[in-house]
């Protein structure tokens, strides 16, 4: 998208991110926002499906400041990766509040940014998240990239993923709409199987 600005994101705030992109972005001066789950620093993936067999470990404290110190944005993925539009409107302020006070005053920064655990977002959680200080709200929704926004705040984003290939990523940032629209609809598909894990974990 020539011309146009292009920020970089990633979610759970695994410490592959520091171990494979940081370097990378670190060279070519690019900072990145990292959205952390609070209650997760320097603790291993125990929020995901039950069933999965792997358990990445989250970047510890000494990671996040090394990212900070470096230009990285400190975002937060909530306390405890919950999925907001089912909570309650006691719990839904305190994964919003608790994580972004957190955040800010483990790292001494302003943590601006929320991004919706699964790209689940309302109008409730909207409200909420606006309400206790967030001034962006990031979801996938990557529809909303040709239908514009529906929050305030909202900023709609495309996922990389790692079953993708150069050439897709490329299409992505690229100008070919045809392309670009084959990446919105792939995504599309993969959030709609990502239901299934909020499915089990209300189960389980
Ligand atoms: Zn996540």
């Amino acid at each position: 998208m020539e011309g146009e600005v292009i920020a970089i994101s990633f979610d759970d705030a695994y410490e592959c991110v520091y171990r494979h992109a940081y370097p990378i972005l670190d060279r070519y001066g690019i900072p990145a926002t990292v959205f952390v789950i609070a209650d997760y620093i320097g603790k291993k993936n125990l929020w995901d499906v039950p069933l999965s067999v792997k358990r990445e470990r989250h970047l510890n404290k000494e990671q996040i400041h090394e990212l900070v110190s470096r230009g990285w944005e400190i975002g937060s993925h909530t306390l405890t990766h919950r999925c907001l539009t089912i909570l309650g409107n006691g719990e839904l302020k305190e994964e919003l509040e608790i994580s972004k006070k957190r955040l800010e005053d483990l790292f001494g920064v302003e943590v601006k940014a929320l991004s919706v655990p699964f790209g689940r977002l309302n109008q409730r959680v909207a409200d909420a998240a606006l309400g206790v200080g967030y001034k962006i709200i990031c979801g996938f929704f990557p529809f909303r990239l040709y239908y514009g926004r529906a929050y305030i705040g909202e900023i709609p984003r495309l996922a990389v993923y790692s079953i993708d290939s150069v050439h897709e990523v490329l299409s992505k940032v690229g100008n070919n709409k045809s392309r670009l629209f084959r990446e919105v609809l792939k995504q599309n598909i993969i959030n709609f199987c990502a239901n299934g894990t909020i499915l089990v974990k209300s189960l389980g």
